[in-house]
């Protein structure tokens, strides 16, 4: 999502005249994009900012904040001295940026708009993509969810999505400029709705655009999956099988401590379902560990469900406070630190060699791969993704991105798979 924030800021901030560099050192503004999911996300940002100023030697520049800690943390950030900001700005008041900047060069005095919208999608904002097969295109912003330790909703306001039109007439703007595949952005996808028409209409309508031959989407919320959808991704082959689909723990009262809306029991069975409609699907998960008072026990049902389901690959966590929550609030940190990297440890061992198998299944097969462009991965010269988003290295052959190829794969590791054209 934040990246394409940030290529809305600069569709708004081209519009009003300024210019873009890749270049650090000769820029006169620069704006750091900022996440809060986790703290370290934090530690990065304060990091970046004191390196950018080392490296400015004095030289003048304006630094700026944007995103999710603009909202969470502005006094904090504007009354930080060391870190002497500029301009602090929310997800919701991009548009107010120009207006900001322009009194900051001609005021010198720090500049701030945090405010959360009800309304705001940037529907009438075309994003300064760069070149590529993919577009990220944001389809509804903000969370109603307040899962007990997550920032999101404090950061990013209510739920608010665009309409149907508004998003079909951009991904056909998209096709027309030659992207190839799209992937639908939202904090829960599921929560789409827009004058009667669900998230599953949606993806009935993006599929028939002509030009986009992949559609992706992240992410859902187990706890409203609906039957409707499952079928809609099973029926159309232009929706990739492949679904994020966060567990976060697998324990009962961890996940209700977590409001999350659902059991272990239950996720499993929303599985079961889904891989009975599309027994192709790849699915993808993240998880929290040392959540408050989770016991050693009910680690192990994180475990087992995780066991159970056998996902093609999981992001895991350490639970760290998020300011604000309701975790925050109710409840005590008390998962010691070893002990939380004891279960990250044990989680990525298991979930490697699970990666691991899954991947081998794949040996042999003739699977279609979109080109992405090449020199981007290490270990092979050319580079695509199959339907499942694993990235698939091949050694010979020119590609265009974008082109689909047939490969036979031939090798894999838990992260990639190598394969050779099929003629
Ligand atoms: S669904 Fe829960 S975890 Fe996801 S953004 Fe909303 S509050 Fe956060």
């Amino acid at each position: 999502m934040n990246e394409y924030d940030s290529e809305l800021v600069k569709s708004i901030l081209i519009d009003a005249g300024y210019e873009f560099t890749p270049d650090e050192l000769a820029a006169d503004i620069v704006m750091l994009n900022t996440c809060s999911v986790r703290e370290n996300a934090h530690r990065k940002v304060y990091g970046n900012i004191h390196e950018i100023r080392h490296r400015r030697q004095g030289k003048a520049v304006l630094i700026g904040i944007l995103g999710c800690m603009a909202t969470g943390l502005r006094k904090e950030l504007l009354e930080d001295k060391k870190l002497a900001l500029d301009f602090v700005v929310g997800p919701d008041s991009y548009k107010r940026l120009p207006h900001i900047l322009r009194a900051l060069e001609q005021e010198h005095q720090q500049g701030y708009d945090v405010t959360l919208s009800e309304f705001e999608t940037y529907a009438d904002i075309y994003p300064t993509r760069t070149d590529g097969v993919n577009a990220w295109v944001a389809v509804m912003r903000g969370c109603n969810n307040f899962c007990s330790f997550c920032i999101v909703p404090f950061t990013r306001g209510r739920e608010r999505s665009r309409s149907v039109e508004n998003i079909i007439a951009e991904v056909e703007r998209l096709a027309g400029e030659g992207f190839k595949q799209v992937t639908l952005l939202g904090q829960n996808v599921n929560s789409y709705h827009h004058e009667g028409k669900n998230f599953a209409r949606l993806l009935e309508a993006v599929a028939r655009v002509d030009g986009i031959k992949r559609i992706r989407f992240t992410s859902p919320h187990p706890k409203d999956f609906p039957d409707d959808l499952i079928r809609v991704m099973a029926e159309d082959p232009k929706i990739c099988k492949q679904i994020h689909l966060p567990l976060q723990a697998g324990n009962d009262r961890v996940l209700e401590l977590m409001g999350r809306g659902y059991t272990g029991k239950e996720f499993i069975a929303l599985v079961c379902k889904i891989r009975q409609s599309c027994p192709s699907i790849t699915l993808s998960t993240d998880v929290i560990v040392g959540f408050p008072t989770e016991t050693d026990a009910e680690f192990e049902d994180t475990v087992r469900v995780m066991r159970e389901v056998e996902f093609d690959s999981a992001f895991m966590f350490k639970y760290s406070v998020r300011p604000n929550t309701k975790a925050a609030r109710d409840l005590k940190d008390d998962v010691p630190e070893d002990k939380k990297t004891g279960r990250i440890v044990r989680l990525n061992v298991m979930q490697t060699d699970i990666s691991l198998k899954k991947n081998q299944l794949l040996v042999g097969q003739v699977q279609a791969i979109m080109m992405e462009q090449a020199g981007k991965v290490k270990s092979g010269a050319a580079y695509g993704r199959n339907d499942a988003n694993k990235i698939v290295t091949l050694s010979n052959g020119e590609f265009t991105p974008g082109q689909i190829v047939h490969a036979r794969i031939v090798r894999a590791t838990p992260h990639q798979l190598k394969g050779e054209l099929h003629p």
